[in-house]
């Protein structure tokens, strides 16, 4: 049975990724090289990057073949994920519209994040590194990491923002158990983190910063490939295993949702759940698809459309996105996933053009939103997913005031119980 160009294998697992890029209004803007330290920073990153992954961001092939090693992977870890109607979330909220839920949640380490962690691996260990070093910020991509990593026989070591470590201790046991070197960022390893510390002993640490760090620490260990686990064009084509499924399995149950969801970070489970859709003309008018992300770093709903570097010290090279400046400090809070001054260029570049709707919530909003999913399924969404939850109910409350008829779906992007502190913070219930 052929769709679009992508077979459907294996009891609805897809057997390519989308690439967006093939689709965008316009290219997306080139980085800008820029000489650091007498070299060329394009240069010095591809050297410390995965060569098949560096390809991967440039292509423009509508359809990429997923290796049959990483397919079996994908059905390890029980993908395809399920596509559960809320039935319990309408009850509760009393509204007419429909919510659909995409559940990431359910993959072993509580996360989206394992789809790109596993593909990236697979061409680490293909083109004979001995293991990759990389950043986490809330401490879901390195689990997803580290995990990946031991699946191929790859040794793993990443910079985790402090402040989030400190937060979330049992996703660092976990991490270790795969034989993981978590180092605490900043840290006095590198000279982005030495200057950090300098200025500021305390320094909680950001995703900018942990950046900064691992490509450093890359480039003096060569053994080692430096990977991301968002932003990147890479990651997004790797995500996109999650909208492949969604419009398989919305096929197969008749219904076409008039609104997406997702939260935003850098913007890989957003993009990877809305990039199959976006441009497919059974969906692109009359269809909204919505960024959630954090009033703490409100790149979408505040920043600016411009080139910036990903981390404070500029090492990388210059990428346009919405940006809030790159020595944005966002404060300490629990969503730690969503705590960064700028994002995907795709994303930047549907929101420039007006494809894509975004809207800020505060943390404590978001995790009221989350508790109210809780009581209605007994666990305990990412903070980072309770955005996409809050919008939905936003959305359900307003059908409801209305008397409109709405089809929402939405990503929830992961599980929260180790992010159990972050609820904490929340007053309790009258009993
Ligand atoms: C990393 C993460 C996010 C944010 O990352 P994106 O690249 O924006 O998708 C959201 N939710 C969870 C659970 C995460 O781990």
């Amino acid at each position: 049975m052929e769709k679009e160009n992508c077979y459907y294998v294996k009891n609805g697992l897809p057997n390519k990724w989308y690439n967006i890029q093939a689709d965008l209004p316009e290219e997306l803007p080139e980085e800008i090289d820029e000489i650091c330290n007498g070299q060329s920073k394009i240069d010095q990153m591809n050297k410390i990057r995965v060569k098949e992954l560096v390809k991967q961001d440039k292509s423009k092939e509508k359809w990429i073949d997923i290796p049959e090693e990483v397919i079996e992977k994908y059905q390890a870890i029980g993908r395809p994920t399920p596509l559960m109607r809320a039935i319990e979330l309408e009850k509760y909220l009393d509204t007419p519209a429909e919510i659909y839920i995409k559940r990431e949640d359910l993959l072993p380490t509580h996360s989206f994040k394992l789809n790109s962690a596993i593909a990236q691996s697979y061409y680490a260990k293909n083109e004979g590194f001995k293991g990759v070093i990389s950043e986490s910020g809330a401490g879901q991509w390195g689990l997803a990491l580290s995990y990946a990593t031991s699946m191929y026989d790859l040794k793993n070591c990443f910079f985790w923002v402090k402040v989030s470590r400190e937060q979330k201790p049992f996703r660092a046991d976990w991490c270790s158990f795969f034989g993981a070197k978590i180092i605490n960022s900043p840290s006095n390893l590198t000279t982005t983190g030495q200057k950090v510390l300098s200025e500021d002993p305390n320094s909680p640490g950001s995703l900018g910063i942990s950046i900064g760090e691992a490509i450093e620490f890359a480039s003096k260990n060569t053994e080692y490939a430096y990977v991301s686990g968002s932003n990147l064009p890479h990651v997004l084509l790797h995500q996109t295993i999650i909208g492949l499924e969604v419009k398989e399995q919305l096929r197969n149950i008749g219904v076409k949702p008039d609104t997406f969801i997702a939260c935003c970070g850098g913007g890989s489970n957003l993009g990877g759940f809305i990039g199959p859709f976006i441009f497919d003309p059974n969906y692109n008018k009359n269809t909204t698809f919505l960024a959630i992300e954090s009033d703490a770093a409100p790149r979408l709903t505040k920043g600016e459309y411009e080139y910036d570097n990903a981390d404070p010290y500029a090492l990388t090279p210059l990428t346009k996105s919405y940006t809030l400046g790159r020595n944005y400090m966002p404060p300490p809070i629990h969503v730690g996933g969503l705590r960064q001054h700028n994002g995907s260029g795709i994303i930047g570049m549907l929101r420039h053009n007006k494809l894509l709707d975004a809207i800020a919530y505060s943390q404590e909003e978001v995790l009221q939103a989350g508790k109210i999913f809780m009581k209605c399924y007994g666990m305990i969404p990412a903070p980072e997913s309770s955005h996409a939850i809050k919008a939905a109910i936003d959305i359900a409350i307003d059908a409801k005031k209305n008397n409109e008829k709405r089809v929402i779906v939405l990503c929830m992007s992961g599980n929260g119980v180790l992010d159990i502190n972050a609820y904490k913070t929340l007053k309790p219930d009258k009993q």
